[in-house]
C-alpha cells in the first residue's frame, strides 16, 4: 500500500511530517495554513474601560466607544468590556463559524446575559464557537459582550513570570473577527501530531516507533491540503495505526481534566473569582460535547466564589457534578500550605471543605488533593482518616531539589501510625497537555512499575486556571488503546484509588513527614503573613472557648456561629499555598492584611462579649485561661501605675480575678561593674552582656551552663540570600557560608524594669546602615524562660536574619513541634537527606536535648528553624524582592523564648509553656466577688485539650478536642463542671459514633489515648 520507495532516512521523513503541520513553515502550503477559511470582520466593536470588576448588567449601561483592533488600552488590573456586534455571511451555510479573538488578556465572553466561553491566549482558546454548522434558522445577527482582565494568564510580572506586576502595562485585542474554522483540518493534523510524538517519544529502541514514522510518511504522500476528500484516505492509515490494542497487561492511565487555579497568587483573590467563571464555564461547553470528559476541580472557596458571583454557571455545575462528571475532589475549604496552618486549622480546612460539599452537592470527597504545596505535615495523614479521607494525591515532591524522593504509589503513614494510599502522577505535573510525551513519562518515570498497575494523568492548563481544551480530549481520544503506549481510561479519583486499594499488597510506606527539599524560605518571607495567622489562630481559640463556657453559663448568651464561621473562613483562605508562604505579589499581601485586620478587629469584639457573659460584672478584672492547665504567670495592668504587674494563678480553662500572689524568689537585677547585666528569678540566672549578647544561661536546679563554653547566646546574624530563581521561595544551602554576626551596638544593654515580678534589659542594634534591632529582654518571676520582645526596623534587600544560640547540648536529634505533635530531625549532615534539611519548619517550640538536659527555643510568630550540630538559630526576617517587590519591608515585632531544662522536654513543660507564650492571660472587667471557676481540667499533662466550640449545627452539644502531645500511649481524665448529660466519640468532622459513648467514671470521662492521637468528643448539655 506505500509509496515507494522509502530510503533509511528516519530524519527527512520525520521533519517532513513536522513541517507538514508546521505554523511556521510552508504555511502557504501546508495542512496547517488551510485550518482557517474565509474571515470575515466583526459588524462593530467599541470598548468602555473599568477600574473594578463590574457585573455585564452595570456594564451593559456604560457608554462604550469605538475600538480599533490594534489600539492599547491599560492599566493593569483594569477590565476592558467590549461589545461587538457580528453578521454572519448567508453563504457560510454548512461552516463551523467561530469568532477568533486574540488577546494578551484573560476574557469572558457572555451572550444573552450568560457567561458562555472564557478566551486565554496563553491557555490556547481564541477561539468562541458560534456554529458548529451554521442553518438558516439560527441567528445570523448576534451582539456578544468581551470582558477582558487586564493581566495575563500567570498575572502582568515585568519581564519574568515571578517579577512584580507592571502596574501600568498596556493591553491590545490583536485579532478579533469571523471566520470558518475547518474541523476535519484539525482533526486530521491531530493524527499527525500524535504520531509525529510516538515517533519522537517512544524512539529509535521502538519498532512501534519506526511503524508510526512510515505511517505518517504515507499520511503525507495521500493528503492534498487544497482536496478535503484526500484526508480521509490519510485518516484511515492513522486510524489503523491507532486502533492497533495493547497486551492486557499494559499500564492503565486514568486521565483526569483539571485546572489548577491558585486562590491568589502573581493576581489578587479578585481575579481568581473570574478565573474559576473562565475556565469552568469553559469546561462545561466541553462536557456538552464530550460525554466521556470527566474533570476534577477542588476547593470549596472557589465553588462558593462562582455560586455567589456565578449562579447560573454554579447551577449547571451542580447537574454536572450529580451526573458524576465534575467531581469535587479534596474536602478542604483552600488547598492550603502543608506545613504551617495550625492542627486545628487543618481540621478546619476539611470541616469548612467538607461539610460545604455535603450541603451544596449532597457529596463528600474521599480524598485528599494537594498537587502544588511546599511539603506534607505528618500528621495529615491522621486528620485526613478524621475527616473520612484514606487517599492522597499530590506531586510536588518532584521538585526536590537535592533526592529523589523513591515513590510513585504508596501508603504514606503519619505521625501516629495513621496510613493513606498516596499517589504521585509519575508526569510530576499537574496540568499536562494529554501528549505523548505525558503518557510516556506516566509510564517511564512511574518508580513502582509493576506494584501498581495504574497512575493519574492530569491536563488542563494550570496554575493561573484555563484547564483542558477540546485539542487535549482530541489526542487522548486517539490512543486509548493503542499498541505501545499506556490504555488510557477516563476516570474519576473514585475508580482510580479503588483499583489502586484491590491491588495494594506490594505497596511500599513512607513514614514521617513529606519534607519538600526546596522553598525552605516560605517559612519566612512575609513575616507580616505568619504573625496575622498565629495571632488570628490563637484568637479564634479562645473565642470559641470563652463562647462555649458562655454559653452553658448564661441562658441568654447566642453562640456566634455565623460570624466564627465568617472569621475562620478568612483565616483560612489565607493559608492558601502562596498566601501564607509569603510567595505572592503585594496587592495579595495587603488583602492577606486586610483580612487579619477584619479577624482581629470583629474577633476582640465577640470575645469581649463572650467574656462578659462568664463573669458578674463589677470594677474588678478578672483574667481568663484558654489552656486546659493551672498557670501562674506575671501579668500587666493596664492601669495603676504603683502596682503595674501583678502574679495571678488561673486555673485550667476558667477564669480568676486578679489577687496578689507572692513569688516565692523575687526577681533580681544587677548590673555588674563591666556594664553587664545580671539577672535571676530563682530559676534560670543570665548575664546580659553589652551588646545584646548572653554569657551565661544557668538553670540553677540544675547547677547547668545551657550555653557552649566560650559562646554567646541570642546571637543575630546576617546571611546573604540570592536563590536560584524563586526569589520569595528559596533559601539556599549555600546562604550558610555568608554567616555574619550582628555586632555594631547603638545602645548598649540597659536596665528597663527591676520589678520584683518582672526584670527586664533593653539594647539596640545597628544590622547595617538601613536596618536596626531593639530588644527586651525579660524575666519574669516563677517563668522558666527569659522572653525576647524584639522589634526590628528592616529596610533590606536578600538578607536574612536569623538569631543563634549554641547550646551545651550534644544530640544526634533536635525536635520541632507540628501540628498535633511533634517530630525529630537530624542534627548532622551525614545524608543528602540529612543535609537537604539545612532550613525546616517547626510551630511554636524546638528542643535540642541529651538525657537530662535541655533547651528550647520557643516563638510567637515564626516558623523557620534550624539546628546544626549544638547550634540553635531561629530564622527571623528575609528580604526577597519577587514576586513582591517590597516584601518584609518596614517594622516588626515578634517575641522568641529560650527555656533551658532538667530532664525531657515533656517531663520540664516545654509544650506547656510554648502555648503559655501563644494564648496570653485575657483580662475582662468583673466583680470582686468572682469565684475562682475551671470549666474543663484533664489529667495527665500529656494530653492537651486543644479545641472547645459548639458542635456543628447542634445547638445544645460542645465539642472537645484533645490530642495526645508527649508521644506516648496513656489513659487520660477529662474532667468538666459543665452540666454535661452525655458524651459519646466522634470524628473530626463530629460525626457521633453511636456505638461509643464516652467511658464515664466518678472523676470525669476516661479516655485512652496512642502516641499522638487526636480524639474529639460531643458533650450533650
Ligand atoms: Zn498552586
Amino acid at each position: 500500500m506505500y509509496h515507494q520507495p522509502v530510503l533509511k532516512n528516519r530524519r527527512t521523513l520525520l521533519e517532513r511530517a513536522e513541517k507538514f503541520i508546521s505554523d511556521v513553515y510552508f504555511t502557504d502550503c501546508n495542512l496547517r495554513g488551510r485550518l482557517y477559511g474565509e474571515s470575515y470582520p466583526l459588524e462593530s466593536l467599541s470598548q468602555f474601560m473599568s477600574p473594578k470588576r463590574i457585573t455585564l448588567m452595570e456594564a451593559q449601561t456604560q457608554s462604550f466607544t469605538p475600538y480599533n483592533v490594534g489600539d492599547t488600552f491599560g492599566p493593569t488590573w483594569w477590565t476592558c468590556w467590549f461589545k461587538a456586534t457580528l453578521n454572519i455571511p448567508e453563504c457560510w451555510r454548512g461552516k463551523e463559524v467561530h469568532v477568533l479573538w486574540e488577546s494578551d488578556g484573560e476574557a469572558m465572553v457572555w451572550r444573552d446575559g450568560q457567561a458562555v466561553q472564557g478566551l486565554t491566549k496563553e491557555g490556547e482558546k481564541t477561539s468562541y464557537i458560534l456554529s458548529d454548522c451554521l442553518t438558516d434558522e439560527e441567528p445570523h445577527s448576534v451582539t456578544i459582550y468581551v470582558e477582558m482582565a487586564c493581566n495575563g494568564l500567570f498575572g502582568a510580572g515585568n519581564g519574568s513570570m515571578i517579577a512584580p506586576p507592571d502596574p501600568n502595562r498596556k493591553f491590545s485585542v490583536q485579532k478579533a473577527e469571523l471566520v470558518i474554522f475547518n474541523r476535519e483540518v484539525r482533526e486530521l493534523m491531530t493524527d499527525f501530531e500524535m504520531l509525529i510524538d510516538i515517533v519522537k517519544e517512544l524512539g529509535e529502541g521502538e519498532q512501534r516507533s519506526y511503524q508510526a514514522l512510515f505511517t505518517v510518511n504515507e499520511m503525507v504522500n495521500v493528503s492534498d491540503p487544497t482536496d478535503p476528500s484526500s484526508f480521509s484516505g490519510a485518516r484511515s492509515l492513522a486510524q489503523n495505526f491507532f486502533s492497533q490494542h495493547n497486551g492486557q497487561s499494559q499500564h492503565t492511565v486514568h486521565a483526569m481534566g483539571h485546572c489548577h487555579i491558585d486562590s491568589a497568587w502573581l493576581w489578587p483573590y479578585e481575579e481568581t473569582i473570574r478565573k474559576c467563571a473562565r475556565s469552568w464555564v469553559t469546561v462545561i461547553h466541553l462536557m456538552k460535547k464530550n460525554p466521556d470528559f470527566v474533570f476534577t476541580c477542588s476547593q470549596a472557596q472557589q465553588f462558593e466564589w462562582v455560586k455567589c458571583w456565578y449562579p447560573g454557571l454554579f447551577s449547571e455545575i451542580q447537574q454536572y457534578i450529580k451526573a458524576g462528571r465534575f467531581i469535587p475532589v479534596g474536602g478542604t475549604w483552600v488547598e492550603m500550605d502543608g506545613n504551617l496552618p495550625s492542627g486545628e486549622s487543618m481540621v478546619r480546612q476539611f470541616l469548612e471543605g467538607q461539610l460545604f460539599f455535603e450541603q451544596e452537592f449532597g457529596m463528600r470527597c474521599k480524598e485528599f488533593w494537594l498537587p502544588d504545596t511546599f511539603g506534607y505535615s505528618a500528621q495529615l495523614p491522621q486528620i485526613m482518616q478524621g475527616c473520612g479521607i484514606s487517599n492522597f494525591l499530590t506531586q510536588k515532591l518532584s521538585w526536590n531539589l537535592v533526592n529523589t524522593f523513591p515513590h510513585n504509589t504508596f501508603f504514606w503513614e503519619g505521625l501516629d501510625g495513621s496510613k493513606v494510599l498516596t499517589h504521585f502522577p509519575p508526569g510530576d505535573s499537574y496540568e499536562t497537555k494529554g501528549k505523548v510525551e505525558d503518557l510516556v513519562k506516566t509510564v517511564k518515570q512511574n518508580k513502582d512499575r509493576g506494584r501498581a498497575n495504574h497512575s493519574v494523568m492530569l491536563f488542563g492548563f494550570g496554575d493561573g486556571g484555563g484547564g483542558p481544551t477540546q485539542l487535549m480530549l482530541d489526542r487522548l481520544k486517539r490512543v486509548q488503546d493503542t499498541d505501545g503506549l499506556p490504555k488510557i481510561r477516563m476516570s474519576s479519583p473514585d475508580s482510580f484509588f479503588s483499583e489502586l486499594w484491590a491491588d495494594s499488597h506490594l505497596l511500599c510506606t513512607w513514614a514521617g513527614e513529606l519534607f519538600l527539599e526546596l522553598h525552605n524560605g516560605t517559612y519566612t518571607t512575609q513575616a507580616q503573613i505568619k504573625r496575622g495567622n498565629r495571632q488570628c489562630e490563637t484568637l479564634l481559640h479562645d473565642i470559641e472557648i470563652a463562647s462555649s463556657l458562655a454559653l452553658c453559663q448564661d441562658t441568654h448568651f447566642q453562640y456566634p456561629v455565623g460570624r466564627l464561621r465568617e472569621l475562620w473562613r478568612l483565616l483560612l483562605l489565607n493559608q492558601f499555598h502562596d498566601v501564607i508562604p509569603g510567595s505572592c505579589i503585594e496587592m495579595v499581601v495587603e488583602d492577606a492584611l486586610r483580612y487579619y485586620e477584619d479577624i482581629r478587629r470583629s474577633g476582640a469584639a465577640l470575645l469581649q462579649d463572650s467574656l462578659s457573659a462568664l463573669v458578674s460584672k463589677g470594677d474588678a478584672t478578672s483574667v481568663f485561661n484558654s489552656l486546659s492547665w493551672e498557670r501562674l504567670e506575671v501579668i500587666q495592668i493596664q492601669d495603676g501605675p504603683s502596682n503595674e504587674f501583678a502574679l495571678v494563678r488561673v486555673p485550667s480553662i476558667g477564669v480568676n480575678f486578679i489577687q496578689e500572689t507572692k513569688p516565692a524568689t523575687a526577681v533580681c537585677v544587677t548590673v555588674q561593674e563591666d556594664g553587664s547585666v545580671l539577672m535571676e528569678n530563682g530559676i534560670i540566672r543570665t548575664v546580659v552582656k553589652k551588646d545584646g549578647t548572653m554569657a551565661s544561661l544557668h538553670l540553677i536546679s540544675a547547677n547547668r551552663e545551657a550555653l557552649s563554653v566560650g559562646c554567646c547566646g541570642n546571637q543575630f546574624v546576617m546571611f546573604d540570600d540570592v536563590p536560584l530563581y524563586w526569589d520569595a521561595w528559596d533559601v539556599m544551602d549555600y546562604h550558610l557560608q555568608t554567616r555574619r554576626p550582628v555586632v555594631e551596638v547603638v545602645q548598649p544593654a540597659h536596665v528597663l524594669s527591676s520589678h520584683e515580678l518582672r526584670g527586664s534589659v533593653s539594647f539596640t542594634l545597628r544590622i547595617s546602615d538601613k536596618s536596626t534591632v531593639t530588644q527586651e529582654i525579660v524575666m519574669d518571676a516563677m517563668c522558666p524562660y527569659i522572653k525576647f520582645n524584639t522589634q526590628v526596623n528592616w529596610a533590606e534587600s536578600h538578607k536574612f536574619l536569623k538569631v543563634e544560640f549554641p547550646v551545651q547540648v550534644h544530640s544526634p536529634n533536635a525536635t520541632y513541634e507540628i501540628q498535633f505533635g511533634h517530630l525529630q530531625r537530624p542534627t548532622h549532615r551525614n545524608t543528602s537527606w540529612d543535609w537537604a534539611r539545612f532550613e525546616v519548619w517547626g510551630h511554636k517550640w524546638a528542643d535540642l536535648s541529651e538525657h537530662n538536659f535541655g533547651v528550647a527555643l520557643l516563638n510567637d510568630c515564626k516558623y523557620g528553624y534550624s539546628v546544626f550540630k549544638n547550634t540553635m538559630a531561629l530564622s527571623l526576617l528575609r528580604a526577597p524582592k519577587a514576586p513582591d517587590a517590597n516584601a518584609d519591608m518596614g517594622s516588626h515585632h515578634f517575641t522568641y523564648a529560650i527555656m533551658p531544662h532538667a530532664g525531657t522536654l515533656q517531663d520540664a513543660g516545654v509544650i506547656q509553656c510554648s502555648y503559655n507564650l501563644n494564648y496570653p492571660l485575657r483580662l475582662t472587667p468583673s466583680s470582686s466577688d468572682m469565684a475562682l471557676w475551671s470549666a474543663f481540667s484533664i489529667s495527665p499533662a500529656a494530653v492537651i485539650l486543644e479545641t472547645v466550640k459548639q458542635a456543628e449545627g447542634r445547638k445544645g452539644a460542645l465539642l472537645v478536642r484533645m490530642y495526645e502531645a508527649y508521644g506516648g500511649g496513656v489513659t487520660a481524665t477529662l474532667h468538666t463542671t459543665l452540666p454535661i448529660k452525655e458524651a459519646w466519640h466522634c470524628d473530626l468532622l463530629e460525626q457521633t459514633d453511636t456505638t461509643q459513648p464516652a467511658c464515664d467514671s466518678a472523676d470525669g470521662i476516661i479516655l485512652h489515648f496512642t502516641p499522638f492521637q487526636l480524639r474529639s468528643l460531643l458533650l450533650i448539655f
